[in-house]
Formats: C-alpha cells, structure tokens, sequence
C-alpha cells in the first residue's frame, strides 16, 4: 500500500485541515512555503494523467474549499501537482500542493534551454 493510502487509513499519522467521504487535505511534512498543504483523493489514483474527469470534478470545489478554509482565497495561492518522473512526483498517489501565506517565487525548473514551438 502506497504512503498516502496509509494515511487515508489512518496507519500513519497526519495533520489533516479537511476532509469528506472521498478527498482529504492535510499539511506538508516538509512545507516550502508558509502554509503547504496536501490534496488528495481518498482512492489510490497514480496522477493526474491517470485521473477520470468525474473525479476532478469533484476535487475542483474541495480544493476551493480548502483555499477558504485556510483564508488563502482572498490573497491567492499556487496549486501545483507533479506528475511522474520528469514532473519530480515522489509519491505515487495523485496530490495537489496547496502552497500560500506568502508572495510566492517563480523559481528556475530546469537546466536546459526552452524548447522553441515557433
Ligand atoms: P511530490 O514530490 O510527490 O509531488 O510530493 C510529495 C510530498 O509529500 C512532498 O512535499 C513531501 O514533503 C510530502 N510527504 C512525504 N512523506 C510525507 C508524510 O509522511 N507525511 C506528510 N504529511 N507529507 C509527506
Ligand atoms: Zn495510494
């Protein structure tokens, strides 16, 4: 069972903000911004290419919710969901970072030189 599953099932513990019957929110182990929070469906899905629409037509309004629920909707937040090797996904869970509470960076992602599409 993968890391997040066994966080859903209670196995090992977490700091959790929100949560219903198919989505839980809870903080970054490790946050790199003032308030770092994770997102995700409560059934294993791998990532956000593997994920059905009707889910995240679901997750859409409780990832708002969440944003509300920790007063970051007003002045804005960054919602970033790595997606397998390249994207530097370690978990292999399909997750939202909900990162906020500051005027956040936009850093340098790669070494080599953008790819010219005209
Ligand atoms: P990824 O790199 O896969 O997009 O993000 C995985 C995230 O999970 C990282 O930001 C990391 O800090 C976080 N993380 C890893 N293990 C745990 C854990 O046991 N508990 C919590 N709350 N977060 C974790
Ligand atoms: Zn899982």
């Amino acid at each position: 069972m993968c890391l997040f599953c066994k966080i859903v099932k209670g196995e090992i513990p977490s700091n959790k903000v929100l949560e219903n019957d198919e989505f839980l929110a809870f903080h970054d182990i490790n946050p790199k911004a003032p308030i770092h929070i994770l997102i995700i469906p409560k059934k294993h899905v791998e990532n956000f290419q593997e994920v059905d629409g009707e889910t995240m037509a679901k997750m859409t309004p409780f990832i708002q919710e969440v944003a509300k629920e920790l007063e970051l909707d007003e002045n804005g937040y960054r919602l970033i969901t790595n997606n397998g090797r390249d994207g530097g996904q370690e978990v292999m869970h399909l997750h939202f970072h909900l990162l906020g509470g500051a005027r956040l960076k936009w850093p340098h992602l790669a070494d080599s030189q953008p790819k010219k599409f005209i």
